[in-house]
């Protein structure tokens, strides 16, 4: 049984002179006990899919079901969620075990005594046990984070719901907690569906990740469903970290040639056949992908280097490939200046291709 099901849901805030869409037609299924990622840009609605299943905003059209019940119509604290939250969300006047035991308080008939032992439980579980006491503002970001998270996990709910939850933490402390929540995920193995702008906690955390644009779903798959296999340019751009590259390209399909700005492109017999008749591609590929190449060849393109950013063991080169920005991960070991003159490699398998007015992937 699914945990929770979206069903051509919208959502449209209307502030009476202006419409926005923010959630358009989505259907999405969250697994029994995986940890679904809703990954996109600042903007992309990705606060309000999450919010709508919490319950925190009213739908304006479609379904939303958790396991198997329609929750529509149903108050928050009616649905069988927890949520974190970014900012954590703590009453300062109250323990971080009156904090922790509050939810179930308020919306349990457990006894006194079963909500204690849960507050124990997960407090043990986070290692907060002699933090119990304390009032939220003795504590640091990570403890209040950690708070926040066991007054979720004492709910024993069907899904959380979390909402950025690490974005206010340094970056070290926020790599620590990325492999704790996994570690939490995988000993509770409650169904999570987690927020976040930034691609690689989606790719680290996510069984699944949800990759979301403009209110729409782009793409539902892996982390390495959609690194490798990117249904659109969207996608393509947004999941990797340096983003893929896009060189734009005039097509000519008698010889299966790709042309820009005195640069061209042979593309296989194969990959000429999807192209068909259409006289403008989009080519993409990973900065990993790009190979330095000392002949020239059906595969190679001549380049310009404009930044070489050393990373120690690799260079980073910012290279200008008939009028496009293309960035090549090469090895430390080439003596590479700004302004050289290289020819690069986009290795036949390893490049995509997207149709240059959708986005959409051919290959
Ligand atoms: P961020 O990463 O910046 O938090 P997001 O992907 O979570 O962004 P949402 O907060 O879901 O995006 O917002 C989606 C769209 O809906 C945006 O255009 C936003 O301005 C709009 N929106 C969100 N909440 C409201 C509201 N209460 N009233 C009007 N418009 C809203």
């Amino acid at each position: 049984m699914a945990s929770a099901e979206y069903d051509n849901v919208y959502k449209v805030f209307d502030s009476g002179e202006d419409e926005v869409v923010a959630v358009e037609d989505l259907s999405l299924t969250v697994e029994e006990g995986e940890f679904l990622v809703l990954v996109g840009p600042s903007g992309c609605g990705k606060s309000t899919t999450l919010r709508l299943l919490a319950g925190l905003e009213t739908i304006s059209d479609g379904e939303i079901r958790i396991t198997d019940e329609v929750v529509n119509d149903e108050k928050p604290k009616d649905r069988d969620i927890a949520m974190v939250f970014q900012n954590y969300a703590l009453y300062p006047h109250k323990t971080v075990r009156e904090n922790m035991a509050f939810g179930l308080e308020m919306t349990t008939e457990l006894a006194d005594s079963e909500i204690q032992a849960r507050v124990d439980e997960a407090a043990e579980m986070l290692s907060i046990t002699e933090l119990l006491d304390r009032r939220p503002k003795a504590l640091s970001g990570g403890q209040k984070q950690r708070v926040a998270l066991g007054r979720a996990i004492v709910r024993e709910p069907t899904v959380f719901l979390m909402d950025e939850p690490l974005s206010n933490l340094d970056a070290k402390l926020r790599t620590e907690m990325r492999t704790e929540l996994q570690q939490l995920h995988d000993k509770l193995g409650v169904a999570t569906v987690y927020v976040t702008h930034d691609q690689t906690e989606a790719m680290t955390m996510g069984d699944r990740i949800a990759v979301l644009d403009g209110g729409q779903l782009q793409q539902l798959g892996t982390p390495l469903e959609c690194y490798h296999e990117p249904s659109n340019r969207f996608v393509a751009g947004f999941i990797g970290s340096p983003s893929m590259n896009f060189v734009e390209m005039e097509y000519d399909s008698t010889v299966g040639r790709g042309l820009t700005d005195g640069v061209t492109y042979q593309f296989t017999d194969e990959q000429a056949e999807i192209l068909g008749s259409r006289n403008r591609v989009t080519l993409g590929i990973r900065p990993e992908d790009v190979g330095l190449a000392s002949q020239s060849g059906p595969d190679t393109v001549e380049a310009t280097v404009e930044v070489v950013e050393p990373m120690g063991r690799e260079h980073l080169l910012h290279l200008d490939v008939g009028g496009d920005e293309v960035t090549a991960s090469v090895s430390g070991d080439y003596n590479i200046d700004i302004g050289d003159r290289v020819r690069l490699r986009f290795p036949r398998d390893r490049i995509h291709a997207f149709d240059a007015d959708s986005g959409g992937t051919l290959f």
